[in-house]
């Protein structure tokens, strides 16, 4: 049996960068109290700070009463201590996409929290199954794959692993409509329904600005109106972040060959740390 939903009060999100700051919030702004661990302080920081200039702009477009950006502030516990999410009731792990790593988390998370909490992952492509089983619990392992920037985007695809059991299932799909977000489910297939279609998508982008197609803002106008997404594929690829689409591309391609090899100028950019809107500088320049 896992903790059903109106047991949950506190949740766990490990990973204060663009999506574990961006769970948080969303948990929070649902009134369930948060603990959000990142590996230093700075980070647990620039999670915090993330946090709240998001929660800035939707006061300020009248999304939210500007007196609630304190109180949803205040649900939420910085750590740098995975230990503290002992009380948790659900656990959501944000962190780098590198398997080794999130399994050593799971493996240290099954060991901290009680046995009937749920442990998802938001991971983009890798396995559920391969994550699950780093744990004891692997039936109380699930994707709850949250979209960029979580705060604005309405879904949340559900990823069900080999084991995963069918109430852990149907809690993710309940927290996700307690959070405002529709879900639909994937298997656990490489990449799973979005970024199996949407990383090659980005990576022929890439590939057609290499190859001199067209210029960066001809391919991402000529996406956008011709084909009716709010950005193209290169405006999609830095505020992904480049690193995230690599992993993505280089995960998809181990698994499924030669039709999901990564473009080489997103390898390049990479290699010179242009990784997009977090940095500065990807296919663009920010302030
Ligand atoms: P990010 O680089 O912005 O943040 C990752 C954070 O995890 C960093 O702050 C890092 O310090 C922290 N971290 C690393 N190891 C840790 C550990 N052991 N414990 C706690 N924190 C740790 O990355 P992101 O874009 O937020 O991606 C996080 C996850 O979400 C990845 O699995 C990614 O594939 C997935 N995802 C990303 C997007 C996106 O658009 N960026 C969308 C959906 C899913």
């Amino acid at each position: 049996m896992v903790r059903s939903l109106d047991e949950i009060d506190r949740v766990g999100v490990v990973g204060a960068g663009t999506m574990g700051a961006g769970i948080a919030q969303v948990l929070a702004t649902a009134g369930y109290e948060v603990a959000m661990r990142d590996v230093d302080r700075d980070l647990v920081q620039n999670g915090f700070d993330s946090i709240e200039s998001s929660l800035d702009r939707l006061a300020d477009r009248d999304a939210i009463p500007s007196d609630d950006v304190d109180r949803i502030v205040g649900r939420v516990d910085g750590t740098t201590d995975l230990e503290d999410l002992a009380p948790c009731d659900l656990v959501i792990e944000a962190i780098v996409e590198d398997l080794e790593i999130k399994q050593e988390t799971f493996a240290d998370l099954d060991r901290i929290v009680d046995e009937d909490v749920v442990l998802a992952t938001n991971t983009s492509t890798l396995s559920i199954t391969s994550i699950a089983a780093s744990t004891n619990r692997p039936d109380h392992v699930v994707g709850l794959h949250f979209m960029n920037p979580v705060p604005i985007m309405d879904g949340v695809e559900v990823v069900t692993g080999e084991s995963t059991a069918p109430d852990t299932v149907d809690l993710a799909h309940e927290l996700a409509a307690d959070l405002d977000k529709e879900t639909w489910e994937s298997d656990d297939k490489p990449g799973f329904v979005t970024n199996r279609i949407l990383i090659p998508w980005i990576n022929e982008g890439v590939r057609a600005f290499d190859e001199g197609v067209a210029t960066k803002e001809d391919i991402d106008r000529g996406m956008t109106l011709g084909t009716n997404v709010p950005m193209g594929p290169l405006e999609l690829a830095d505020h992904i972040g480049l690193d995230v689409c690599l992993h993505a591309s280089e995960t998809l391609h181990d698994e499924l060959g030669d039709r999901y090899t990564p473009a080489y100028l997103l390898k390049r950019k990479v290699e010179a740390g242009h990784l997009g809107k977090k940095t500065g500088q990807g296919f663009y320049e920010y302030d």
